[in-house]
């Protein structure tokens, strides 16, 4: 049994912004029921709900901060969650990341070095916890210290740090460095500089005994310049220690044949009720009821990386063909306010819901016909995964874990029984409305789309794969 100190800056469901937060809720529960012990620290957030309010077990010092370690669990389980209590950086309200009014925190560096500096004294056993980690299990940039810092610690505890999305990389300007008051010899061209700047990252990526990203699609990527902004060389020395991971969903809450928030559960051997969950949705957001009709969803932060810009480019098209389109959304104002446009134009085929909505994702899932998930990367993803266990076929382009989920429907992954989506290569909105055009054909081939149903819903993309070759990593460093 291994000791592993699972560092996250975000837990579901404690506090959540996206995938990190899904992978950090749902891994270490599978790691526990491998029969290992698990501890999960995470910064104790005022926006921190759906767990027991934490019990106070110590104080310890660090950078001349006295920090509160206060311990709770993931809601109905027995995997210890420890929270890093530091109310002058955590109690305030926002997010992890940006203020209320979605501003990065000013003192973002230091927040996460004093969580960093905090993680090492609880690995190391110097915390009163009677608990030494034998792995120590770092997750993006904000936990990119710590690598870097029990290097200079005698027998530290094996490091493994997780890429989720190379595109954050805690860069802070030079001088961030003294204030931030970290050890002289960590910084220098092969330490955690990066340019003159300070790469909390680098320290990840540079001293950690193995370095894993959440596809094996995205390792190959990141060590390209195109997906690796000014790290691929790094990435690319360091490739034999580097491992792609595809990440699980959580088929506790993501199961369509027991999911709560849907108008009638379904599953492979009761498809048909999926057309309930259409019509119901269909109702709900004021769209024509129509069984006929394909219904086209898309559940996502509305950024560039997901390729909304390339959607945006093709609503005007797809408003004139046989289908309908439920978004559920939030993030960049201006896209947001285009395609409200759209939907005001266009009520009868585009309804757009700006907000975070886990219950309407859900019926999303489960009432749409076709899933548009267009990034321009992408280095996991889940809701294409989401989408093929409810049966709803997803359009991917073929980047990062979508091209390692999805298995595009061409005649012969059609005839050999693979066939769970459609992909397309470029990131351009011509080969968008050719996916769209080529998913309608197939759409209204209703045993053939029967076929692709069934091939996506009994694909397995449960934790126990996953949480296995962690374990197999943990036991070779
Ligand atoms: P990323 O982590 O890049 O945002 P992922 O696909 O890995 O993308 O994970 C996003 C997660 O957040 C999924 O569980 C998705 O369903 C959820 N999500 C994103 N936006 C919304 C929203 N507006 N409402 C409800 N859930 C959302």
């Amino acid at each position: 049994m291994k000791k592993i100190l699972f560092a996250s800056s975000e837990t579901h469901p404690l506090i959540k912004t996206g995938g990190l937060a899904d992978v950090a809720g749902s891994l270490p529960l599978a790691l526990a029921a491998l029969g290992q012990d698990v501890r999960i620290i995470m910064p104790n957030y005022q926006g921190i709900k759906n767990c027991e309010p934490g019990r106070y077990l110590c104080t310890v010092r660090v950078n001349n901060c006295d920090v509160n370690l206060l311990e709770t669990r993931l809601p109905d389980s027995d995997v210890i969650v420890w929270l890093v209590d530091y109310p002058p950086f955590f109690n305030f309200p926002g997010n992890p990341y940006l203020d209320e009014a979605g501003r990065p925190w000013p003192n973002i560096g230091e927040r996460f070095a004093l969580f960093c500096r905090i993680i090492v004294e609880v690995a190391t056993n110097r915390a009163y916890l009677d608990w030494h980690a034998d792995i120590v299990h770092c997750n993006d940039w904000q936990t990119g210290l710590v690598p870097a810092l029990l290097s200079l610690e005698p027998n530290p505890p094996a490091t493994i740090f997780t890429i989720h999305n190379m595109a954050y990389q805690g860069l802070f300007p030079g001088s961030t460095y003294a204030q931030l008051n970290l050890p002289g010899q960590l910084l220098h061209p092969d330490g955690l500089e990066f340019h003159g700047m300070l790469s909390f990252i680098k320290g990840g990526l540079s001293y950690s005994d193995r370095i894993t990203t959440v596809s094996p699609t995205y390792a190959q990527e990141i060590q390209t310049p195109e997906f690796g902004y000014g790290l691929e060389g790094l990435l690319a020395h360091k490739q034999s220690q580097l491992r792609g991971i595809l990440n699980g969903i959580d088929v506790s809450v993501w199961n369509p044949a027991n999911d709560a928030y849907i108008a009638k559960p379904f599953s492979v051997d009761t498809l048909k009720d999926k057309q309930i969950n259409k019509a119901a949705l269909q109702q709900q957001l004021g769209l024509p009821v129509e069984s006929e009709t394909p219904l086209f969803g898309l559940i996502g932060r509305l950024v560039e990386q997901k390729g909304i810009d390339l959607v945006l480019s093709c609503l005007q098209e797809m408003t004139t063909l046989p289908l309908q389109f439920a978004l559920l959304g939030s993030g960049d104002k201006s896209i947001e306010y285009r395609l409200q446009e759209f939907a005001r134009l266009y009520p009868e085929k585009v309804s757009i819901t700006i907000g975070y909505d886990e219950r309407l994702a859900h019926q999303i899932e489960a009432g749409a016909d076709i899933f548009l998930m267009p990034s321009r990367f992408e280095p996991c993803g889940l809701n294409q995964m989401y989408s093929q266990c409810y049966g709803t076929i997803p359009i991917v382009r073929k980047t990062g874990g979508l091209a390692d989920t999805v298995v595009d429907a061409l005649p012969e992954s059609i005839a050999n029984g693979t066939a769970s989506g459609i992909s397309f290569n470029d990131a351009s909105a011509a080969a968008l409305i050719e996916a769209i055009k080529r998913s309608l054909v197939l759409f209204h081939n209703r045993p053939v789309w029967k076929k692709i149903q069934r091939n996506a819903m009994l694909k397995d993309f449960s934790w126990q794969n996953s949480a296995n070759q962690y374990l197999a990593l943990y036991n070779e460093i």
